[in-house]
């Protein structure tokens, strides 16, 4: 009988495209973009102007909603969702699974008269009662108030879902209990956001930039996934349950030749790629780049830069689309961390910003003396920052996918550092050592005149990029490397909004206490920059990441390496960090640990799936595959020696004691699982599963892998590396 793989490798040589081409000329994307959301066009033209004006108010300026514009809003929204050919609504919201989350009603209820009517009120609009109690709450939800109920996010717009067979009214919401608890990943990130917008205003007053607008962050998010023909996926039970490859042996071709990197694209996968584009164009989402990545069949996506929490939605709407999208073509987009040892992982990279349109971007240096200073005091707010809860930081990328990237060298390292450029460095540096007078000025003729008294010039262009680094500083914004591709960026991006506001309060406060006593405005900023630069310069590094030296040298300076999920998670406790949300109002005590109950148990749980997989495969798959080889050779032996030959049987040697060994492995395994799994989903658990059952997995695969390159290739079952990678 054929073997999965057998059939794969045939489906990919008969594969004929199931998608009809696609037309850009009839169906133009101006014409398209945002066809299936709410937007403000839609909002002006459909509602009325006070109403209109209301929901603007909010959106805009984050003002209390008017509940009683509601049904209004509910009213006219149902008509275009209908209009569109939905039949359902449901609110989308994001829980701490870090995937997303909908429940879908129709908007039919019986007329009393054996009909139906469609209906859709304000109060079902602003609130959901999805129940949801299956998701893990880490405690949050006694039984009594076990209920969680969803709240309308006004300042992310309702979409519509299209579906071969329909189509569905989608509302972006919160999810949190009765008791107001947050339950899910949307709500801290609002709430730091309200924090954020306090304490950069309070910073901005004195400079006397007084912006009625609300102080954003702003987030770019680059989308690195893998594609792969989708009959090698169903072929190797490892990629569909895990996601990730847990055997295979390396391939005689990987990534050395950099050829895969910005090469042309494949054309089934550009074909998809357009299609998952154009779909996004419809919602709305500002995709813009595309390309090919580092390892064989690794892409990139990346859109425009958007207020963050709406970039956080689109980038979960960007990550469903390329999943459903894959299989019209064939393909599975594999949104794994790491899917294949040896070649690169994926990540997603978060571009983050600071500011509004009234102001643009706060870190950028900008062209007056007036904007390079306030870049200064912004800029180094983020460098306290990072130093003082770089540990934080690191533990909002902790998963047990992630691990697999974070310090491997082709992601940064589990070290927090920021790298700002040598010249940026320098002006800092100029302020510690008391000489602000002539920083930087001399290096280039690139530096920008800050003309204030005695603060330095400032460069600008940051100067090289700098690959290495989890957080770097790219000219107007601060790229932070270290998310797993995923993974939502909501977690990431409310640390970031906090720990700015707690920096930027400290520095407000800094600032005000200086003026009062009588000190001129540039004392108090050189004051506070010589300050943080003294105390958290050691977060600063320009060189080499990946090196052993800056591993020992991080070390030296106090640098926290939480190498792996367990270690990084015991920080969400910290009193520090505790004390950071609580004072921020973002998460309190209680909703920290409960995160952190949730993501160890989902590191337990996905290690745990991932070595019963191992179990499985290596003995269901693999050692009958290798069996079978001894078999033929044993018999061979045998003939040989019957006919009076000596059969050199090294082969053979291999084979068996490789099988051996391998079986070993496995039963060493089984008992290590066995206890992992006996001690629940705390920090006992999570260790026991870093310590004793991942090293046993990689065990069983090393012997695996020798197996795979000596027993004959039409014995083996599962899809090799190189039909996988390369195959399409
Ligand atoms: P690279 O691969 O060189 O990092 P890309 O163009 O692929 O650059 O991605 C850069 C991302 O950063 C884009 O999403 C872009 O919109 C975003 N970006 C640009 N400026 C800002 C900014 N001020 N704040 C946040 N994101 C930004
Ligand atoms: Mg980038």
């Amino acid at each position: 009988s054929k073997s999965a793989r057998q059939s794969a490798i045939e489906a990919i040589t008969t594969y004929k495209p199931e998608a009809a081409p696609l037309n850009f000329v009839d169906t133009k994307p101006t014409d398209i973009f945002g066809c299936n959301v709410f937007n403000d066009r839609i909002m002006r033209e459909r509602l009325p102007k006070s109403v209109y004006k209301a929901l603007r108010k909010t959106i805009e300026f984050g003002e209390r909603m008017d509940p009683a514009i509601a049904d209004t809003v509910a009213a006219v929204m149902k008509d275009w969702a209908i209009e569109k050919g939905a039949t359902h609504f449901t609110h989308i919201f994001y829980p701490l699974t870090g995937q997303t989350a909908e429940k879908h009603d129709s908007f039919l209820m019986p007329d009393g008269a054996g009909g139906v009517i469609a209906e859709f009120s304000g109060s079902m609009l602003i609130r959901g009662e999805p129940d949801a109690s299956s998701f893990p709450s880490g405690g949050l939800r006694s039984t009594f108030e076990a209920r969680g109920y969803t709240a309308w996010d006004v300042t992310s717009p309702a979409y519509i879902m299209e579906n071969p067979n329909g189509t569905f009214l989608c509302i972006p919401t919160m999810f949190l209990s009765w008791t107001g608890v947050a339950l899910d990943k949307k709500t801290p990130m609002l709430r730091s956001g309200q924090a954020l917008n306090r304490e950069a205003h309070r910073v901005l007053a004195l400079f006397g930039e007084d912006t009625p607008l609300p102080i954003v962050s702003y987030a770019g998010l680059e989308q690195e996934y893998f594609c792969i023909d989708h009959n090698f996926n169903f072929a190797r039970p490892d990629l569909q349950i895990a996601g990730r490859s847990l055997f295979g042996a390396r391939p005689a071709k990987g990534q050395e030749f950099s050829d895969q990197y910005f090469g042309v694209i494949p054309q089934r996968v550009l074909s998809y790629m357009m299609e998952v584009e154009r779909e996004l164009y419809k919602l709305g989402v500002p995709v813009r780049t595309r390309h090919n990545e580092v390892a064989p069949s690794q892409y990139e996506i990346a859109p425009l830069f958007e207020v963050s929490n709406l970039a956080v939605d689109h980038n979960h709407i960007i990550m469903a689309k390329l999943r459903n999208v894959a299989k019209r073509y064939g393909l599975k987009c594999l949104l794994h961390e790491k899917p294949f040892a040896g070649v690169n992982g994926s990540g997603k990279h978060l571009n983050y910003s600071i500011g509004n349109a009234e102001l643009g971007t706060l870190f950028d240096p900008g062209e007056t003396p007036h904007a390079n200073a306030k870049f200064l005091v912004f800029c180094a707010a983020m460098i306290r920052a990072v130093h003082k809860f770089g540990g934080l930081l690191r533990a909002t990328v902790a998963s047990a996918s992630n691990d697999h990237r974070l310090g491997a060298n082709e992601a940064p390292p589990a070290i927090m550092s920021i790298f700002l450029g040598d010249q940026l460095t320098e002006v800092f540096e100029a302020f510690r050592a008391g000489r602000v007078e002539n920083a930087a000025g001399g290096r280039t003729g690139r530096a920008l005149n800050l003309g204030v008294d005695t603060l330095p010039p400032l460069p600008a262009d940051p100067g090289d990029r700098n690959r290495t680094s989890p957080v770097a500083f790219t000219g107007n914004r601060f790229e932070f490397r270290a998310l797993g591709s995923s993974q939502s960026a909501a977690g990431s991006i409310t640390a970031l909004n906090t720990m700015m506001a707690d920096s930027l309060g400290f520095a407000a406060d800094w600032l005000e206490k200086e003026l009062a006593q009588g000190k001129t405005f540039n004392q108090a900023l050189e004051s506070f920059i010589s300050h943080v630069i003294d105390e958290h310069s050691a977060v600063i590094f320009n060189g080499d990441g990946y090196s052993e030296v800056w591993h020992k040298e991080a070390e030296r300076r106090g640098l926290p390496n939480l190498r792996t999920t367990p270690e990084a998670l015991a920080e969400l406790t910290k009193p520090e960090v505790v004390n950071l949300y609580e004072k921020a109002g973002v998460l309190n005590r209680a909703e920290l640990k409960a995160r952190q109950e949730i993501y160890l148990e989902q590191y337990c749980k996905t290690v745990r799936t991932e070595a019963n997989l191992v179990i499985r495969m290596a003995n269901t798959i693999i050692y009958p595959a290798g069996m079978r080889y001894q078999g033929e050779l044993a018999a061979t032996a045998a003939n040989m020696r019957a006919i009076g030959k000596d059969p050199k049987t090294v082969t053979l040697a291999e084979i068996t004691s490789n099988l051996r060994l391998m079986q070993d492995a496995c039963g060493q395994l089984e008992e290590v699982l066995a206890k992992a799994d006996s001690l629940g989903y705390g920090f006992e658990a999570a260790l026991s599963y870093r310590e004793y059952v991942l090293p046993r997995m990689v065990e069983v695969r090393r012997y695996a892998d020798m197996l795979e390159v000596r027993v004959a290739d039409d014995l083996w079952a599962l899809p090799n590396y190189q039909e996988i990678l390369f195959g399409k």
